[in-house]
């Protein structure tokens, strides 16, 4: 096979027995920029998104990137370039939005915790819109615009408590979570909202969960969400807008989600039946639009036989890729210029002093010391939760746009890491 690809990695393909990202070999990046390296391809995110614009086409619909789930500005830029809008949880990431040329006026601003100051950054940018999450934090919201003599636009985030069927720590739609406003509430904190002079209700938002592989969870919860709001306007209080969240889910390991645009049709098709298809629509992915463009390449260190395992170890860690540490979650692993030869079953290790890190269990590999393996799929939620522990300096990224290779990180060095700190003297 000269030319074959992956599973789950829609841009990474092997030719001649290297492994390419759309038209650059990820050995020579590895070689010429170090490991852990991550490499992100611009094709990918770009037909990602196009599975939604398509979804979308001939309705009022704005796509609201998450940033959180990748906020590297040169991954921002690309989104921001093709029209997307930005949901973001802090105002550390409205920055980030305008370093890198968004357009502040389609920002959404989500999250339980917003504080004062984050809430007054948004304002005087000039954001579209806070997500809001209880009525505590109406309250404050009203205080902090009328001490700027404005009216804050605010959609609410309701809790329709259906079941994402993904992993606990990712679900975020049913009644024990921190998230949003409980479906029975709803109306009430829509009342609470109207009537506060800092505050100008323009919609509704809810964001069930993550890693989400199935339709009927969206189908359940844009039932609930248009029962909400066909009880909120029969109080007298009009909803432009409807933004139906994030969270679905890619392909990690087989995993068969919808395709965005199969998704949409179906959802559109219930909104249609509804009464609301030309509403504006908003919706926030996260995951989908970057997960499946990114790579992470690590050198394999050591390879340590053992009585009940053998371990690979390998130069990335969880402090670079957290996602198996913290939800068990699961990551292809390939190597860059695959050999041939007996496969032996390794758990794939970093460095860092933890049992918990880990990159793959139970991985059959035919490997040596000093190859480079590709881990697939880390495009969402790797480099955006990379820490410093064990002070290891965060990795360099690039972005691959055709045969031309972009660093849009330099890595961190030691002297990065303590330029915040001081001795006592
Ligand atoms: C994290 C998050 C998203 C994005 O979720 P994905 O699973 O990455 O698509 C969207 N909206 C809100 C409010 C979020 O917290």
């Amino acid at each position: 096979m000269t030319h074959a690809t992956l599973a789950g990695a829609p841009f990474v393909a092997l030719q001649n027995n290297d492994l390419y990202l759309e038209g650059v070999k990820l050995a020579d990046l590895a070689r010429t920029h170090g490991t852990p390296l991550f490499v992100y391809s611009k094709a990918a995110m770009l037909s990602a998104l196009a599975a939604y614009q398509r979804g979308f086409a001939g309705r009022n619909a704005r796509i609201c990137y998450a940033m959180k789930a990748n906020s590297s500005l040169a991954v921002l830029q690309v989104f921001a370039q093709a029209g997307c809008g930005f949901d973001i949880v802090s105002g550390g990431e409205l920055d980030r939005v305008v370093a890198a040329g968004g357009d502040v006026s389609k920002v959404i601003f989500s999250g339980v915790g917003k504080t004062r100051a984050e809430m007054r950054q948004a304002l005087e940018a000039g954001i579209a819109c806070f997500n809001v999450e209880s009525d505590a934090e109406l309250e404050v919201l009203s205080e902090v615009a009328l001490s700027l003599g404005k009216r804050a636009p605010v959609s609410i985030r309701v809790n329709p408590n259906v079941d994402a069927k993904t992993h606990p720590y990712i679900s975020t739609g049913l009644k024990g979570n921190k998230f949003g406003v409980a479906h029975e509430r709803a109306l009430q904190t829509y009342q609470r909202a109207a009537s506060l002079p800092g505050l100008h209700v323009t919609g509704i938002d809810c964001h069930i969960g993550s890693q989400i592989t199935e339709t009927t969870p969206y189908l359940d919860a844009m039932d609930r969400v248009l029962d909400l709001v066909q009880a909120i306007e029969a109080a007298g209080i009009p909803i432009h807008h409807i933004d139906f969240g994030g969270g679905l889910g890619i392909n990690y390991n087989g995993d068969t989600p919808p395709e965005a645009d199969a998704l949409w049709a179906q959802l559109l098709t219930k909104l249609d039946a509804r009464g609301y298809g030309q509403r504006q629509l908003m919706i926030e992915p996260g995951r989908s639009l970057v997960g499946n463009a990114g790579v992470c390449l690590t050198e394999v260190l050591y390879l340590k036989p053992g009585e009940q395992k053998n371990f690979c170890i390998v130069d990335a860690a969880m402090n670079d890729l957290p996602r198996p540490a913290m939800y068990e979650a699961f990551h292809q692993i390939v190597p860059l210029t695959p050999r041939n030869g007996d496969a032996v079953v390794y758990d794939v290790v970093g460095p860092i002093c933890e049992s918990g890190d880990w990159l793959g269990r139970d991985r059959s590999l035919t490997v040596q010391t000093g190859d480079t393996l590709a881990v697939l799929s880390t495009g969402a939620y790797c480099m955006a939760m990379a820490s410093n522990y064990n002070t290891r300096g965060r990795a360099a990224e690039i972005l691959v746009d055709g045969d031309k290779a972009h660093v849009i990180r330099r890595r961190e060095t030691s002297a990065d890491q303590m330029a915040m700190e001081s001795l006592v003297s």
